[in-house]
């Protein structure tokens, strides 16, 4: 099927006949995501299947993979963040349609008839990061800009020592 990650697709009919989308979407064209990220270059890679499940429902499965670069916030310096979503998703009209879904299954809220494949490849990426992104202590060069107010339970010279080691 030829179609790009910008197009409109009506999920409904897509579940009717069972369409799948693959493509890549520019990190870049991600409004939402490009501001959380260091560095917007590289690509999102989605794989969309529609189809409908035993209840007629129209049920969106898939994988959104990236990988993100991202700033930790204890050192400031840039991080790799991997992104691999698992799509589980139901196409619902309104709140009380998604309260009656199965266990596993999102509602995916679609009342205008159409949805962006770009938005759902952002939804699963803006839902795949982490609250706080941290490099893990290994990897963390430990330098923070601003220093939380508050007693340090470091000592000065092991935090000099570190500093040491690293240069
Ligand atoms: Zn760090």
């Amino acid at each position: 099927m030829s179609s790009t990650w910008s197009d409109l697709i009506d999920p409904r009919r897509a579940a009717d006949t069972g369409a799948t989308f693959a493509g890549r979407v520019p990190l870049a064209e991600l409004r939402r995501l490009a501001p959380l990220v260091v560095d917007a270059a590289g690509d999102a890679e989605y794989n969309i299947r529609f189809s409908r499940d035993g209840s007629r429902r129209a049920v969106v499965r898939g994988e959104v993979r990236a990988r993100l670069i991202l700033r930790c916030q204890r050192c400031l310096g840039p991080m790799e963040h991997e992104v691999l979503a698992t799509l589980s998703l139901a196409v619902v009209a309104g709140l009380d349609e998604a309260d009656g879904l199965p266990e596993g299954d999102e509602p995916l809220l679609v009342t205008e008839g159409r949805i962006c494949l770009g938005e759902l490849v952002e939804d699963e990426l803006l839902l795949g990061l982490p609250q706080i992104p941290r490099h893990v202590s290994e990897s963390c060069a430990n330098l923070p800009v601003e220093v939380a107010p508050g007693p340090s339970p470091q000592h000065p010279f092991a935090a000099l020592a570190h500093w040491r080691d690293k240069h």
